[in-house]
């Protein structure tokens, strides 16, 4: 049995930024302690080393104000992660890896990614900050359970047991499981009396029911808007769409999996559209369609929707950044339509004009019917954020358990923010169990 004063369950990002912080937190206060690190895999930051096609989009560019607009959507995970945003912000998580000699270039969109392009770069850094915080780190080290026994914890692993005064749980979600998230925190969590909110895929892609046609595959409408429904609740989003050989991806359906999953959880499937022209209302799209109509009687309507702008504003419909509609997919919405191939503006009869605009605001995508878990690059639900304190990562149910990172019932956006979220839990997680 080995006694520890602060003992961390989980070295990924949360667990890591944990360790460091604790250590400078215990130095700040001029206490002695020691601090231990259980990771199930031969080493830390697995995730790390995945993120971003292995690049590591570290961070997101801005003021922390800004990340949480930019990176959160849920009201209550906006607010729960705010303290921990301005307690680690992304420039603190920038000095402390250029301290280590890591440089960083922010994308026009905001993404933070090392210069070196190598994930493996801030795994080195951090690395060093573990061994130079005098950190216990034990590899291949599953953590089997966790039981309080008096004032401290009892952590068991296959072949050793740990007492420690303070318990960090920072054991991700459950999601990408072949990196070692398989959803142990969460029964570690609920079996010391945590309420735990079942988890759902985010940022992953959606399935279809039927395949979308062989044709589409690969096609992306620029900007349109998604929208999925299901037992009368809808839920929409604006970006860039995918289809793909089993349903659909890209960065919009990325940003909507998670209230998709939601709606199929729910009600079993969710119907899934693409509004093409998301900046109209229907009456206005048919007000412009008419205009158009009448000035171009001659012209063949399916000819029209091959050189028609993605997504255009008011009053025009060729000029807009997002490209035409794609050729490859004007077919199926002449045949949704019902209008042949030939047919001219002039000869379009009224109901199909009504059909053609339904058409083009709601054109259907097909059924969702599952959205897989393991395929998100995060898992929503996990620990309720209501039973830990925001200011500190301590759980309110248990005293000295703290609790960080993805294992907590928030996802971000896609843009570096999960691993913002993550560090800056952890660091403050870190920095109150020193002081505890
Ligand atoms: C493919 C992919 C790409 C991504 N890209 C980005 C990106 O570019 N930018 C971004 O911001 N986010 C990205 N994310 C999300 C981000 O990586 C995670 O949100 C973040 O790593 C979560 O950190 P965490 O420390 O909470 O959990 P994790 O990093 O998952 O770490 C948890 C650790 O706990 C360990 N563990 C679990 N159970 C036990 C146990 N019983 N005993 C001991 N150890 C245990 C696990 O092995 C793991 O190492 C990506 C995710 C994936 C899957």
């Amino acid at each position: 049995m080995t006694h520890t004063t602060i003992l961390i369950i989980g070295g990924g990002a949360a667990g890591i930024s944990a360790a460091i912080a604790a250590r400078r937190s215990a130095e700040h206060l001029g206490k002695s302690c020691t601090i231990t690190l259980l990771e199930r895999n031969a080493r830390p930051g697995t995730k790390i080393r995945i993120s971003g096609g292995g690049k590591c989009n570290v961070t997101h560019r801005g003021t922390p104000a800004e990340l949480l607009d930019k990176g959160f959507l849920r009201l209550n995970e906006k607010r729960f992660l705010r303290h921990a945003f301005y307690a680690f912000s992304n420039s603190n998580l920038l000095d402390l890896l250029r301290s280590r000699g890591v440089e960083f270039a922010e994308r026009a969109d905001g993404k933070v990614f090392p210069i070196s392009g190598e994930a493996s770069s801030v795994v080195v850094a951090f690395e060093e900050l573990l061994r130079k915080s005098s950190v216990q780190q034990h590899f291949s080290s599953r953590v089997r359970s966790v039981e309080r026994k008096g004032e401290l914890f009892l952590v068991t692993v296959a072949d050793a047991s740990f007492t420690a005064e303070v318990v960090i749980l920072a054991t991700g979600g459950v999601s990408y499981s072949r990196t070692g998230t398989t959803g142990d925190g969460l029964a570690i969590a609920r079996a010391l009396g945590h309420s735990i909110k079942s988890s759902v895929a985010a940022l992953a892609p959606v399935y279809t029911q039927k395949a979308p046609p062989a044709s589409l595959s690969g096609i992306s409408l620029r900007s349109a808007a998604l929208v999925a429904s299901a037992g009368g609740r809808s839920v929409e989003r604006r970006g860039d769409l995918l289809f793909t050989h089993r349903g659909i991806s890209g960065p919009v359906a990325l940003s909507l999996s998670r209230d998709i999953a939601e709606l199929c959880t729910e009600f079993g499937s969710a119907s899934l559209f693409a509004d093409f022209f998301p900046e109209l209302s229907l009456a206005e799209l048919e007000e412009q369609l008419l205009l158009h109509a009448r000035k171009s009687g001659a012209q063949m309507v399916r000819k029209f929707l091959q050189s028609c702008a993605m997504a255009p504003h008011r009053g025009a419909f060729t000029e807009t950044p997002h490209g035409t509609i794609p050729t490859a997919i004007v077919p199926f919405l002449m045949h949704h339509a019902t209008i042949e191939n030939l047919v001219t503006w002039s000869s379009l009869p009224k109901e199909k004009r009504q059909l053609l605009i339904t058409t083009l605001k709601r054109f259907p995508l097909g059924t969702a019917g599952n959205v897989p878990l393991d395929q998100g690059e995060v898992s929503a639900g996990g620990v309720v954020l209501g039973e830990v304190n925001p200011k500190t990562m301590q759980s309110r149910i248990i005293p000295k358990l703290f609790l960080c990172g993805e294992l907590l019932d928030y996802a971000g956006e896609i843009g570096g923010f999960n691993l913002q979220a993550a560090f800056s839990t952890g660091w403050m997680a870190g920095s109150y169990a020193a002081c505890s």
